[in-house]
């Protein structure tokens, strides 16, 4: 199948490889020019713009940083609308707000193109392996037409979550949980580490009880060696944190950890590393103590 791909990032560029992988044809599209040159380097066809890529294609993916974004992709100058044929289906899958989800797929079906969001989780490593999670809102017959055709051969699973936004929601529920267990992380090795016990040990011990997790598994390594390469950057961690508290104040929802840790990321954010890798809150522990996890 064609597949017009927008958004050529940390994630984009390891999922349109899996898309060629299964043998689709793709024309890509970033504003980044060497992000485009190095996938059509690799086979895919290079798209002048959204529009372009929308009038040649039926079936496009945006996976792009934030809702502004998004919009400008889809609704903006040169953007998708401009060239969508109508029938065409958008699967965005960007985490973006679910009410600026709403309005896209609203703005779409006015120009007849169906649009599902699909947020994933699992961040590069799954990217890359082909195995991440996706979430899913919209119409349900969308949905299946391309789960096992285009949404699996970028993920091990595709679970759908309801109307359009339900995706994002799903994402939003995600992005709290993962915030706050990689605070709950550092906060707890570097009591251990205080304290007078090996980091590496309390590691060993505790990962298969029910402390364990797969963001342990990932983040811990990456504090005690000091390498916040990204992976999945500060500064859309805080967007994510900043939709997850638009959307609860819209719903009358009680969030209580997620502002916490939004602002240790803006304070990462302010001391110059918002393109860190999101472990990196341990730094903020770290100078909090004056004790370094590693070593
Ligand atoms: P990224 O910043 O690495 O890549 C985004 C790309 O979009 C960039 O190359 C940028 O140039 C391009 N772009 C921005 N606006 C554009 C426009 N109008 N037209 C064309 N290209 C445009 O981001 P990423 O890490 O790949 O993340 C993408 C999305 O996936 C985000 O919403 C993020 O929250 C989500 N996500 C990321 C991870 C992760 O671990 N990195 C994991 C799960 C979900």
């Amino acid at each position: 199948m064609k597949i017009g791909f927008i958004g050529l990032g940390i994630m984009g560029k390891p999922m349109c490889r899996n898309l060629m992988k299964a043998g689709h044809e793709l024309i890509v599209y970033d504003l980044v020019e060497d992000a485009v040159r190095e996938l059509v380097a690799e086979g895919a066809a290079r798209g002048a713009d959204s529009a372009w890529i929308a009038s040649h294609c039926e079936t496009m993916i945006t996976m792009l940083p934030d809702s502004p974004d998004v919009k400008a992709a889809v609704l903006g100058k040169k953007g998708i609308l401009e060239g969508a044929k109508p029938g065409s289906l958008l699967i965005d899958m960007s985490s973006i707000a679910p009410v600026a989800a709403r309005e896209v797929a609203a703005e779409c079906k006015i120009k007849g193109l169906r649009m599902i969001d699909a947020p994933v989780s699992g961040g590069e490593p799954k990217a890359i392996d082909g195995t991440l999670t996706i979430m899913v809102g919209g119409n349900r017959e969308d949905f299946e037409a391309v789960r096992e055709t285009i949404l699996l051969k970028m993920g091990s699973a595709a679970v759908y979550c309801g109307d359009i936004g339900a995706g994002n929601t799903t994402k939003l529920a995600n992005q709290i949980i993962v915030a706050a267990n990689i605070s709950a992380c550092s906060e707890a090795f570097m009591l251990a580490k205080k304290a007078g016990v090996d980091p590496g040990l309390v590691f060993d011990a505790i990962r298969g009880g029910l402390a364990g997790s797969a963001v342990m598994d990932a983040k811990i390594p990456m504090m005690r060696e000091g390498n916040y390469t990204p992976g999945f950057r500060v500064a859309l961690h805080i967007k994510d944190l900043r939709n997850a508290v638009d959307t609860a104040h819209q719903f009358g929802s009680p969030l209580q950890l997620s502002p916490l840790v939004m602002e240790m990321l803006q304070w990462l954010s302010i001391n110059g590393d918002a393109s860190l890798d999101h472990s990196a809150i341990n730094k903020f522990y770290e100078r909090l103590s004056g004790e370094t996890l590693g070593g």
